[in-house]
């Protein structure tokens, strides 16, 4: 990179800043303040155009409107580069320019952001205030001329502060995101209707104890609890795996708490809490490690933090304390190691059946666009589990031939369309004949849902 191009690219913008003065208004622009070349890298750039997003809410929070034909941001050999034209604001040049001082100071990567202000006469507004530099409290224009810092030292610091913005903004973005889909996952499994032996809009199936609301009470308990478990997957400083399990299920002890209080204490998402958790937090592993999270990744990671857990948590134990482990001493691991035997082998069930299932009935689309209709779809999907799933919630209320005959009667009716709403109906009449609730299938499409939007967002 010669310097005639940073000249060159400088005089370039220069003219691009007299254009929206010849139009009578003032502008803003923003660019990184980087020593030494090159001006840009592909980091620095993202970490650009998230400066520029905030840039803008902040003005607009400020009611300083900008121009519609704004100059999206470009990169340059004098680096990243964007400018905007002010076009309404009640507010007179110095003022906007302390704000977009105090903009520059509150935000994370500080000295290295320059927002400069220009009145309509293409003018720029100085606040008379002079720049400090990035490693000392001296102006930064003293030790610039008195070279009093080796430049590695500054490139290093530059560096550090992008890097830890970048991740900062990542773990901001990755909570956001996976508490909204793990809210949503459960919200689409509650309200799909009609099911089988379930607690649904239209009515409380099997249960006694519980109805629609318990369950919204339920979820509501818990949206606040899944960006810790991102919290937690992206804090790297586990050295042994039973720490990391430790710490995984005092969170999710604390979600159980939640949620008995939510719904005076009646269980409707133990077994959620745990599977939707755990793909929480495999997720968020995944995406910290900057890998896309998909079919491969996610049930390897599932099984490599969780195949101790099935010995750890039935194998070991000596007094029967929940359902799962009173169905594990009597029917044995595959069939009756419920939902902690399917984490352990990677969650074959929604990988290998439901997740392809429910992706070719919605061509891939997300769930609004899906043109086939989003209910008929997941209640396929939800039959397909149902006739896989060794269901525990099955298993604890009867007995095996009557897992069996539920599992075969949903093969029979995903197998049938021409009579599937007589076999559908068939189904839910069986479940409230047997007094059974698949719970153990439901929470396994709450986790396929989650599985596949997880795979139509982008980070
Ligand atoms: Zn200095």
């Amino acid at each position: 990179m010669v310097l005639s191009e940073i000249l060159h690219a400088r005089e370039q913008r220069t003219a691009k800043r007299l254009a929206i003065a010849s139009k009578g208004c003032a502008g803003i622009s923003l660019s990184f303040n980087i020593p030494g070349f090159p001006k840009s890298n592909d980091q620095i750039s993202q970490a650009f155009n998230l400066v520029v997003g905030m840039l803008e809410d902040f003005l607009l929070a400020h009611r300083i409107l900008i121009g519609k034909d704004k100059i999206s941001p470009s990169t340059d050999a004098a680096g990243d580069f964007y400018l905007c034209k002010i076009n309404e604001s009640s507010k007179n040049i110095i003022d906007i320019k302390n704000l977009c001082e105090q903009f520059e100071q509150q935000h994370p990567l500080q000295r290295i952001i320059d927002v400069d202000v220009m009145d309509s006469s293409g003018k720029p507004i100085s606040s008379g205030k002079e720049k400090k530099c990035f490693l000392c409290e001296n102006p930064a224009i003293f030790c610039m001329r008195n070279q009093s810092h080796k430049i590695e030292d500054i490139n290093e610091f530059i560096e550090s502060g992008i890097n830890q913005f970048l991740r900062d903004k990542k773990l901001e973005q990755t909570k956001l995101k996976l508490s909204e889909l793990a809210t949503q996952c459960l919200l689409y499994e509650l309200s799909l209707s009609p099911k089988p032996g379930l607690v649904d809009r239209f009515g409380s199936g099997a249960h006694q104890d519980m109805d629609y609301f318990t369950f919204l009470n339920s979820i509501s308990s818990l949206s606040g609890y899944w960006s810790q478990l991102v919290e937690l997957a992206f804090d790297k400083n586990f050295k042994e795996k039973n720490t990391e399990i430790a710490k995984l299920r005092t969170l999710g002890l604390s979600m159980e708490r939640a949620m008995l209080q939510a719904t005076e204490g009646v269980n409707t998402q133990r077994g959620a809490i745990f599977l939707i958790g755990m793909l929480v937090y495999t997720a968020a592993k995944l995406i910290n490690e900057d890998k896309i999270p998909n079919n491969k990744n996610l049930p390897a990671l599932l099984k490599d933090i969780n195949n101790d857990i099935l010995k750890d948590e039935l194998l070991h134990t000596k007094e029967v304390i929940t359902h799962g482990q009173e169905i594990y001493k009597k029917y044995g691991n595959e069939t009756g190691g419920g939902i902690r035997n399917e984490m352990a082998k990677g969650l074959p069930v929604v990988f290998n059946h439901a997740l392809p299932y429910l992706e070719a009935a919605l061509k891939k689309k997300s769930l609004l666009m899906a043109d086939t209709g989003i209910q008929p779809a997941l209640i396929r999907c939800l039959l397909t589990i149902i006739s896989k799933n060794n269901d525990s919630n099955v298993l604890y209320r009867t007995d095996i031939d009557t897992l069996q005959k539920l599992q075969n009667m949903a093969g029979i009716c995903l197998k049938d369309e021409v009579h599937f709403e007589n076999n559908y109906i068939k189904i839910r009449e069986f479940c409230l004949e047997k007094n059974i609730s698949p719970g153990g299938s439901a929470d396994l499409l709450a986790a396929t849902i989650f599985v596949y939007q997880l795979k139509n967002i982008t980070f």
